[in-house]
């Protein structure tokens, strides 16, 4: 844990104990501060008083007492509109912070030059986050991993020169952090995503370059419009950086061309790593993040070679193209992590010859999008309260069958892999939420997991 002791002998209010709340009242407490605690879920107040922290209803609390409201990022900040605990601790005139902001304040105090990378960017975050930390390791680092990719950052172990933390941060944390100034800041790419939260493009795009602008290094993916305009922002401040992606192979930029990962500095590109045969890190979206995460390490002093081996030692992220096994010429993959068309598009890009499992909660506009790629459809497989919808979608030229449940689709697709006779691959990737008939998607795709290793004929002790 990483104490915070920039609060101690003052009283914060806390706001939110899901997700790294807890954790965070938690190292407040280590650090000496006093920390009030609330929640809408009664059983995590009472967690949270289990543990020693004091809980109550901010609503009725004296905010002359408070140094600063400590706010979870799931808690609107400034859109749709703020939560009436940002409302009180305005009126209060405190300041309002979230945990990365914590962590920044105790690096400052303790180990101002440790290495802190942080990873922003709609799409990627958690990949390139992965991919960065296991590199780094692979290199002999101590490497703290955590952030939005899951571990609450103050659970981490402290800064120190010795230590590099790798911080995936979302646009949510970054708002809550106004002195975060990594080491190496990298921005992969904006798309419009949680504009309810955000209100404009434009404050969404803002909130990403603050994480870019007040690093001492940048990466920077160069692929879309709204990077490639903060690419030329940092250009006018003189920021040093390193441009990433497909397209720009101009001198300081690392980029993919197909599979192979090119670093040019200075002018003479060379060839860094390839990404042939690496399963974790399949279709031209993998490329841009490892692209990134090479620009990284070698910003970090790793050598190539260890880069290029460790890359193809990275086991990838669960959920996301994730190899779950094979039994004969079928590879079954699960992508439950994609709940929405533009993820799935993805996947179906990677594969060919493709047994699909889709359906779920539908999003707006559907599979539309995804017609391009129904010719690589053998068959398909619906579940879910999205379908009919799919259904009509697919229409007579896909073959489909509405089969309800995962464990039904699961039961067909791999009796047809196994009839096929040919390579194949069984594919979850649902295009879907999946709250209609799962709590998340992690519940899903480990449901669909355990499918594919019960199937007769899976060695269980593969893949496990
Ligand atoms: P995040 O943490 O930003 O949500 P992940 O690494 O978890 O990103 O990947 C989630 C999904 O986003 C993947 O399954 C894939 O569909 C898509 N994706 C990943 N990397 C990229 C990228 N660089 N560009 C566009 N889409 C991506």
């Amino acid at each position: 844990m990483t104490p915070v002791t920039t609060f101690a002998n003052k009283t914060v209010a806390l706001f939110g104990l899901g997700g790294s709340g807890l954790v965070t009242a938690l190292a407040l407490k280590a650090g000496g501060a006093h920390v009030v605690a609330c929640d809408d879920n009664p059983a995590k107040m009472a967690e949270a008083a289990a543990k020693g922290i004091e809980t109550g209803d901010l609503r009725q609390a004296d905010w002359a007492r408070f140094s600063a409201l400590i706010l979870s990022p799931g808690v609107p900040l400034t859109h749709p509109e703020p939560h009436w605990s940002a409302k009180l601790a305005k009126a209060a005139g405190i300041e309002i912070i979230g945990d990365i902001e914590l962590f920044c304040r105790e690096r400052a105090k303790l180990a101002p030059a440790a290495p802190f990378i942080a990873i922003t960017g709609t799409n990627g975050k958690s990949t390139t986050t992965a991919l960065i930390a296991h590199i780094l390791r692979e290199a002999g680092h101590d490497v703290q991993m955590g952030g939005n990719i899951g571990t609450a950052i103050l659970s981490l172990e402290p800064p120190s020169d010795k230590r590099i933390h790798v911080i995936e941060c979302s646009s949510f944390q970054i708002d809550l952090a106004p002195s975060l100034a990594p080491s190496i800041g990298v921005l992969l790419n904006i798309s419009p995503d949680h504009l309810d939260r955000h209100g404009t493009m434009e404050n969404y795009a803002a909130i990403k370059e603050r994480l870019v602008a007040r690093a001492d290094r940048a990466v920077i993916g160069a692929d879309d419009e709204m990077s490639r305009a903060i690419i030329a922002d940092m250009g006018h401040v003189n920021k040093p950086v390193v441009r990433v992606g497909l397209d720009d192979r101009e001198a300081g930029s690392v980029y993919a061309v197909g599979v192979e990962i090119f670093a040019n500095f200075t002018g003479s590109p060379r060839l860094v790593a390839a990404l042939e045969g690496v399963g974790s890190l399949r279709g031209d979206h993998n490329a841009q993040n490892a692209a990134a995460a090479v620009a990284v390490t070698l910003l970090s002093g790793v050598d190539e070679n260890v880069i290029q081996t460790a890359i193809r030692s990275f086991p990838g992220l669960p959920h996301r193209m994730e190899e779950v096994d094979r039994l004969g010429r079928t590879l079954f993959i699960n992508d439950s992590k994609a709940t929405n068309a533009d993820s799935t598009e993805k996947a179906l890009k990677s594969f060919d010859n493709i047994l699909w499992i889709l359906g779920g909660k539908p999003k707006e506009g559907g599979i539309t999008t995804l017609k391009p790629y129904f010719p690589k459809i053998k068959k398909a497989y619906l579940i879910g309260a999205a379908a009919d919808e799919f259904a009509a979608t697919l229409g007579p030229s896909v073959p489909h069958v509405m089969s309800g449940t995962l464990e039904k689709a699961m039961d067909q697709a791999a009796h047809d892999a196994a009839a096929m006779g040919t390579d194949a691959v069984v594919l979850l990737s649902p295009a879907c939420a999946s709250y209609d008939q799962f709590p998340n998607y992690e519940v899903r795709g480990d449901r669909f997991r355990d499918l594919v290793r019960a199937l007769p004929g899976i060695n269980p002790t593969m893949g496990a």
